[in-house]
């Protein structure tokens, strides 16, 4: 069994459009599916099959996987035959093209509407997005419009001011999100779904209530991104999904969390325990939407990580810091260069991963690239300095 199959939403009465992914459905009342995304090198093809495999059996009703190149395409056509049972879905980063070669060996294009100004930069979005939509049909894939706190569609940054009641970075979200369902809907296409994933709960609290008030008929994929190490990790994503999920709001979930690849089957864990609870009536979490003390956010990490070492870096980041436990400062630590440097912008200070050193920065300003034991030297430094200044007259 798997727990997809022993999960229906206890307080859904109006069922969003079901969206049918390999072997499951999402939305339109289905049962929940809980999934998660592989953090083995695609190219890795024994790992990556040991790792789906891992995540199926633990109940997995679908499992990402990051291509990139031409070598990640080559990778996933093996993976592809030899994991014949699991539902698979792309995650598309800068080169969207690549989705015309991934689509015949999944079942779920991820796309992010940030992404799509990077490659091609010339081609309007729009033809992008018709290129995608093209390629799901001829293959019979769903696609997700995956939109990212950190990656925002930069013509929707510069939104001027959020109306009443939301953040600044909520409306560029929401109305990215909007602007790509209202496309694939021209196009005629209707089998996608959208994940508005931030890494702040209170954000994806907020957000995906107004884009389920707005879209009620299109399924959600809930999920905070960048969560963290568990138990931490944990605590924030339940302290977003669960008020949802208790209002009716969300088709499929995943627990983003920071551990070791042989450990992710914890995520599908963390994932059922979210919605046995919520079946057992529980609507609120005590702990607060937003985290009041030292909040350390990090990636789950995935294909693209550039160090192995990078949730090794993770946990002496929180060992180092916990003297600091008490202060209200966030530090973010991410796992490579495709994400790193602009998901580490809003944070007080922000380590992303390079193949050999770790980069180091105070809010958007790069500080330099230092080894991983000097960079949580130099951190501690950084954040002793931070500390002083906020206590100094
Ligand atoms: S920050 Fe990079 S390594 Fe981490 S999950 Fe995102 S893409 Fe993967």
């Amino acid at each position: 069994m798997t727990y997809s199959e022993s999960f229906a939403s206890p307080h859904r009465n109006n069922p969003t459009r079901p969206v049918k992914i390999g072997s499951v459905v999402i939305g339109g009342g289905s049962p929940f599916v809980v999934q998660s995304m592989c953090a083995t090198k695609t190219t890795d093809v024994e790992a990556t099959v040991a790792q789906v495999n891992l995540l199926h059996a633990a109940g997995a009703g679908m499992v990402r996987i990051a291509a990139d190149s031409q070598n990640d395409c080559r990778a996933l056509a093996e993976i592809r035959q030899r994991c014949p049972e699991a539902n698979l879905s792309v995650d598309l980063q800068e080169n969207y093209r690549l989705a015309a070669d991934v689509a015949p060996l999944v079942d779920k294009i991820r796309y992010n509407p940030g992404h799509l100004y990077h490659f091609e930069r010339e081609r309007p979005w729009r033809d992008k997005v018709r290129f995608l939509v093209d390629v799901a049909g001829e293959n019979d894939c769903a696609i997700r419009i995956g939109v990212n706190c950190g990656s925002v569609d930069p013509n929707k940054i510069s939104f001027p001011l959020p109306q009443a009641g939301e953040g600044p970075g909520a409306r560029a979200m929401l109305e990215s999100a909007l602007e790509h369902c209202e496309l694939l809907d021209q196009l005629g296409f209707h089998r996608y779904c959208v994940s508005l994933k931030d890494s702040d709960p209170a954000r994806v609290l907020e957000v995906n209530r107004r884009f389920a008030a707005r879209r009620p008929d299109v399924p959600l994929h809930l999920g905070v991104t960048e969560a963290g190490m568990p138990p931490e990790g944990i605590e924030k994503t339940r302290a977003a999904l669960i008020p949802l999920l208790a209002e009716g709001i969300g088709d499929t979930i995943r627990v983003s969390l920071t551990v070791p690849a042989l450990r992710k089957q914890e995520e599908i864990e963390a994932g059922r325990k979210i919605l046995e609870d919520v079946q057992a009536g529980e609507t609120t979490v005590l702990a607060s939407t937003r985290p009041t003390g030292l909040n350390i956010i990090s990636c789950p990490s995935c294909s693209r990580v550039e160090n192995e070492a990078f949730v090794e870096l993770a946990q002496r980041v929180r060992e180092a810091t916990r003297y600091a436990a008490d202060q209200p400062i966030t530090i973010a630590v991410m796992g490579c260069r495709v994400n790193g440097p602009g998901e580490t912008d809003h944070a007080d200070l922000g380590l992303w991963c390079g193949p050999n050193s770790v980069n180091l920065k105070r809010g958007s300003t790069a500080i330099g690239s230092f080894s991983f034991d000097e960079a949580i030297d130099r951190l501690k430094a950084e954040l002793d300095k931070l500390i002083a200044g906020r206590h100094s007259p």
